[in-house]
């Protein structure tokens, strides 16, 4: 693999890139290949994204053949599910083949406006100066946990899926698993052999067959299009979210080893009341109700609206000026947030982050003061200077170990 080895790159730091799992670093690629090298921080202690912290039982809903980024293959069985170890470790040396220095244990914690640039500041508290900021910093970190009526009187266990690791807590106990999308069915699977499940959903679970015609159905999002959709459209399209059938929950169902029902209204003590007023005991509750997008630290910047959300098109900050998204969920399209999606989305953000930092638009004349231009020739302040010299110094081959 080799990215933009043969011509000289842009000093480090012109770009920060938050966070290093798959959007972080097919953004990572994509600058390479346009001859920057950015300087990407990561919270935790390596380059796998969220993966590693997934429950122990998950395998990829997409095949090895359709679960790469761009530049590197996925290895082995092209038409195998691979186990989330495998894509960490994918990952792991997809995030190596860059030849860059990725900056771990380096959580960010706010960003800030300096007249034309951005001030990235981190928990160990660098102030670091950019023209330009890449935010792929997931969902993972946000767990999405919709308050219920009585929740606070709950006296079972009341968890998130992100806190699910495997069934040996759960063995013999009344367990809901409340959600409607792939890890609520995956973990009511799971569990239905060792405890008595049933799946709350608050709409009807609508389904994508794993094969179609004796081929994955990755083979026709692609064949058909489906993945080039835009986001605009899919909410249409799909209603709510969809169920990848992985696992066979489906035939779990058929085989009466879980149940389904529309989502309870409520909690009381120990018990869970339905909308039939039927009050049952349960020992845990296990919330399968999504993410949002962890993006705290753009909320001094004013680049988030009232709910937390981000302001863009396609992944292009509409509130700022050399801000740009990746992995987002529905970004451009049904793959944005997925393995196979994430590097065409990079290409198309990190295209127009290039010129800006090329400063695009004073080169064809436009010179307004209200254009917040990124190209400024300093980037780094007096005390981050030692920063930047280290990343120039990864950009030559030379490993500082920092
Ligand atoms: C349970 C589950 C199963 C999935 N299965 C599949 C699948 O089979 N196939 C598929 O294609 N997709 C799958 N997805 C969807 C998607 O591919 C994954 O969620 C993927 O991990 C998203 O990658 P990301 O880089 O956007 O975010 P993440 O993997 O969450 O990576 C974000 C990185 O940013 C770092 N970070 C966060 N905040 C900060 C900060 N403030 N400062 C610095 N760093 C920060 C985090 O430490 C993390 O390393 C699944 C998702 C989930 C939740």
């Amino acid at each position: 693999m080799s990215f933009g080895q043969s011509t000289q790159r842009s000093s480090a730091g012109q770009v920060v890139v938050i966070g290093a799992g798959q959007a972080g670093l097919a953004a990572t690629r994509a600058l390479l290949e346009r001859d920057i090298v950015p300087l990407v921080l990561e919270a935790g202690d390596r380059a796998a994204g969220s993966w590693p912290c997934y429950y122990d039982s998950l395998r990829a809903f997409s095949p090895a053949g359709f679960s790469s980024l761009h530049g590197m293959p996925f290895p082995g069985d092209p038409d195998r599910y691979p186990t989330r170890d495998e894509v960490a470790g994918y990952l792991g040396r997809y995030a190596a083949g860059l030849g860059i220095e990725i900056s771990t244990r380096t959580r960010v914690v706010t960003v800030r406006q300096d007249g034309h640039r951005f001030v990235v500041v981190t928990a160990d508290g660098r102030h670091l100066l950019a023209g330009a900021v890449v935010a792929a910093s997931g969902s993972f970190s946000s767990p999405h946990r919709p308050a219920s009526q009585g929740q606070e009187t709950f006296t079972g266990a009341l968890v998130h899926v992100a806190d699910y690791r495997n069934p040996s807590a759960y063995a013999g106990k009344r367990v809901i698993v409340a959600g409607a999308g792939d890890s609520a069915a995956q973990i009511a699977n799971e569990l239905a052999p060792v405890a008595r499940v049933t799946l709350a959903a608050r709409h009807p679970l609508r389904f994508i067959p794993q094969q179609i015609g004796g081929k994955d159905v990755h083979y026709w999002l692609r064949e058909t299009g489906f993945d080039s959709l835009p986001a605009e459209w899919l909410n249409k399209i799909t209603g709510a979210s969809v169920i990848t059938d992985s696992v066979g929950f489906q035939q779990t169902l058929a085989d009466g080893a879980l149940d389904v029902r529309p989502m309870f209204a409520r909690f009381d003590s120990g018990h869970v009341v339905w909308g039939d007023g039927e009050r049952e005991r349960a020992d845990a509750v296990i919330l399968a109700t999504g993410y949002r997008p962890s993006l705290g630290y753009l909320r001094e910047l004013g680049a988030l609206d009232a709910q937390g959300a981000p302001l863009h098109s396609g992944g292009i900050s509409t509130s700022h000026l050399g801000l740009v998204y990746l992995g987002l969920e529905f970004q451009r399209s049904y793959a944005s947030n997925t393995l196979r999606g994430v590097s065409a989305d990079a290409d198309a953000v990190i295209a127009p982050l290039a010129a800006w930092i090329r400063d695009a638009p004073r080169t064809i004349g436009l010179t307004t003061p209200q254009i917040h231009r990124a190209g400024s020739p300093v980037f780094f302040a007096e005390e981050d200077r030692a920063l930047a010299r280290c990343g120039t110094d990864v950009a030559s081959g030379c490993s500082t170990g920092r």
